[in-house]
């Protein structure tokens, strides 16, 4: 019996959704296949976040708690996770694929000798390992990738699994944990959100996003209330974020972020395959066009053809009626 170990992320005080995705998926094949699943918390409130986490199965929660992981730092938490993964040596360590995860995946897997499979849809044990499926050529192409070693660490796109409860009475492990402040050569200062956006489209359940259908402010101020309505976050293709209309941070697609909420509401998109990359994962997905031909409609699951500045204001009418 091994153990399957899987990182519970915390950003801005709240655990990322998608760990708790990707706990719930290993808590199901580390149960089929007779393992052990524990996970790991690294935070300056790391204990606080434990009963968020204790009903999704994990038989242990180890926490490294110290004040040096109040802003994300490469040095302290590559240092935090290799030793918890010295202690547990797990078969396969799980992260969800963020922003964070991105900058220390590979050199946790070069300090652990470890396999690495990056930014997957899904996983699951193989006999030698790890096999994944992975969206390589924006998504485009699937590629399937095996992993052959005997500690592989994998991260996995947000959205790719859905929560699962499946209550425990974790044991809580407290790491021991210090850090010499010469040894963090590089310190956060500040964070400045660049939109003021409360909704991290990495992490929303919905998400309303603007194309070039959308031409002034009346229309800006339709998507607006549309999001507002449905707490969701805003998005937008590139040519409404090269234009200057939206924030460059809000783009999705091939070059912008890559996204899989439960909604992704499209307005005015033509469907080009730069943007389908980015949002092609979202559970369901609903278009407003004009024209009955553009790509959008061969993704979505729910299309309208027509101009939205006509379907917005009842469709936000309805959405309004259906929440009272
Ligand atoms: C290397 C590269 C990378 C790229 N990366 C990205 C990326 O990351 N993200 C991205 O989005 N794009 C990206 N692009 C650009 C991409 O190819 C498209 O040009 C872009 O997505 C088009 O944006 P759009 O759908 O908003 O605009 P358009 O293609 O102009 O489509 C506008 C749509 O709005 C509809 N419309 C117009 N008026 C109305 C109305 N009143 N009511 C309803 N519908 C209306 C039209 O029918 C049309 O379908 C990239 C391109 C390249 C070459």
């Amino acid at each position: 019996m091994s153990t399957i170990l899987t990182y519970i992320a915390i950003t801005d005080g709240k655990i990322k959704r998608s760990s708790l995705e990707v706990l719930s998926h290993c808590k199901k094949i580390g149960d089929a296949a007779g393992h052990t699943v524990e996970a790991v918390l690294i935070d300056a409130n790391a204990s606080s976040f434990v009963e968020g986490i204790q009903k999704y199965g994990a038989s242990k929660i180890h926490v490294v708690e110290d004040p040096v992981f109040t802003n994300h730092m490469n040095t302290p938490l590559l240092k935090a996770l290799a030793k918890v993964m010295e202690k547990v040596n797990p078969a396969v360590f799980a992260f969800a694929s963020t922003e964070s995860t991105k900058d220390i995946l590979g050199a946790l897997a070069a300090n652990q000798d470890a396999a690495v499979i990056a930014d997957v849809s899904s996983f699951e044990l193989s006999p030698n390992g790890v096999k994944a499926k992975r969206p390589v050529m924006a998504a485009k192409i699937m590629a399937n990738a095996e992993a052959i070693s005997d500690r592989v660490i994998v991260s996995v796109r947000s959205g790719s699994y859905d929560l699962n409860e499946s209550p425990a009475s974790a044991e809580v492990i407290s790491v021991d944990f210090s850090m010499d402040e010469n040894e963090v050569k590089a310190t956060l200062k500040e964070i400045i959100s660049a939109t003021g956006d409360t909704v991290d489209l990495n992490e929303a359940e919905a998400i309303v996003a603007a194309g070039r259908g959308i031409k002034d402010d009346e229309g800006k101020a339709l998507v607006a209330e549309l999001a507002s309505i449905l707490n969701a976050g805003i998005g937008a293709s590139r040519a409404l974020t090269e234009s200057g209309v939206y924030d460059p941070s809000l783009q999705i697609g091939q070059t912008g972020k890559v996204v899989s909420p439960q909604l992704y509401i499209a307005v005015g998109i033509s469907g080009a395959i730069q943007h389908v990359a980015g949002m092609t994962n979202s559970k369901v997905i609903v278009a407003i066009n004009k024209d009955p031909d553009a790509p959008i409609f061969e993704v979505a699951d729910y299309g309208i053809v027509g101009d939205l500045y006509k379907i917005l204001p009842p469709f936000i009418e309805e959405i309004k009626k259906i929440k009272s």
